[in-house]
């Protein structure tokens, strides 16, 4: 059910929200209704739409003639909307910073508003991350969906979209290659986790994301937000556009996460391996936090206070 009515959700008064809290579709939305409410520099709009017919929000901070956007995206897996409420405090504290005039690890916001324009997906995959918190029951199919997950009625490892398919391996990179291992590893149809699709990009939520970046956007970076290891990967088959080495060694000093490289079938069909082998450009996937999947809505501060410099800073470091 949808409500436009966000005080059910939000202790408006708070500059500052608190990000806490499971991070379903609804809240999410409120929380950007919000957010238009209070700030009006901030865009709102719509990347697509998901499977079940979910909108899934664009917001658009800075100048729209900046010379270079910068795209952060979050939740590309269901049981990984922490990284959600991650990108909802920063745009929280970027607006409140901008509308003071005030600076923040020595960055000026007004200025950082004006050169760079960042275009934030928060919730790439809605319908995954309600199945999650909600279960079978927030999909119009909850029984071909239970078949999915083993028979079982208990969705908290739910990584996939509402048919099952592992966004993060649905974008046209190695596909072929992918195909094989997850055969070899029993994966034959949707699930929870690491099923590919039956082709590259057949997901509305990848289809749009890619369309975006190939026809629509100058964006000269990508930093996807996953959960877990406090781990950046920045390379795919051991391709490295020009200027990722060095952003991702100060994205790792900024953070403390350490720089890894991909191994066995993560290394396939992500969104970074796509946006490296067809764009060419510094994109990062970050692995936020440590600790077993999903990690719990209390531990979105200490996560937080660990990317908040590097979600600042990244834009200026290209
Ligand atoms: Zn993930």
């Amino acid at each position: 059910m949808q409500t436009n009515n966000e005080k059910h959700f939000w202790d408006e008064s708070r500059t500052l929200l608190d990000f806490s809290v499971p991070m379903d579709y609804e809240r999410m939305m409120s929380c950007l209704d919000l957010f238009i409410k209070r700030y009006p520099f901030l865009s709102v709009t719509s990347a697509g739409t998901s499977l079940y017919g979910k909108t899934i929000p664009m917001i658009r901070l800075g100048d729209e003639s900046a010379k270079s956007t910068v795209l952060y995206v979050g939740a590309h897996h269901g049981m990984e909307w922490l990284t959600t409420s991650l990108l909802l405090r920063f745009i929280n504290e970027y607006c409140e910073y901008y509308k003071n005039g005030k600076r923040v690890f020595s960055i000026n916001i007004g200025n950082l508003f004006r050169s760079h324009l960042l275009c934030i997906i928060p919730m790439l995959n809605p319908d995954g991350v309600d199945i999650e918190i909600h279960g079978a029951d927030a999909s119009p199919i909850p029984d071909r969906l239970k078949m999915m997950n083993g028979g079982e009625a208990d969705f908290t490892h739910w990584q996939a979209n509402g048919r099952g398919v592992d966004l993060n391996h649905n974008y046209n990179a190695g596909f072929e290659a992918y195909k094989i291992l997850e055969k070899g590893a029993g994966i034959l149809g949707g699930g929870p986790t690491r099923y590919s699709g039956e082709y590259p990009e057949s997901e509305p939520e990848v289809g749009m994301l890619v369309n975006y970046l190939r026809f629509d956007a100058s964006v000269e970076m990508i930093l996807t937000l996953h959960t877990q290891g406090e781990e950046i990967y920045y390379t795919t088959g051991g391709k490295c556009p020009p200027k990722s080495k060095n952003i991702a060694r100060l994205l790792s000093q900024l953070s403390g996460y350490a720089l890894s490289e991909p191994e066995g079938m993560a290394s396939y069909g992500g969104l970074i391996d796509w946006a490296i082998e067809t764009l060419g450009i510094p994109s990062f996937t970050v692995e936020c936090g440590k600790g077993e999947n999903p990690l719990p809505a209390s531990s979105f501060f200490p996560v937080y206070t660990a990317v908040r410099e590097m979600l600042f800073t990244a834009p200026i470091l290209l």
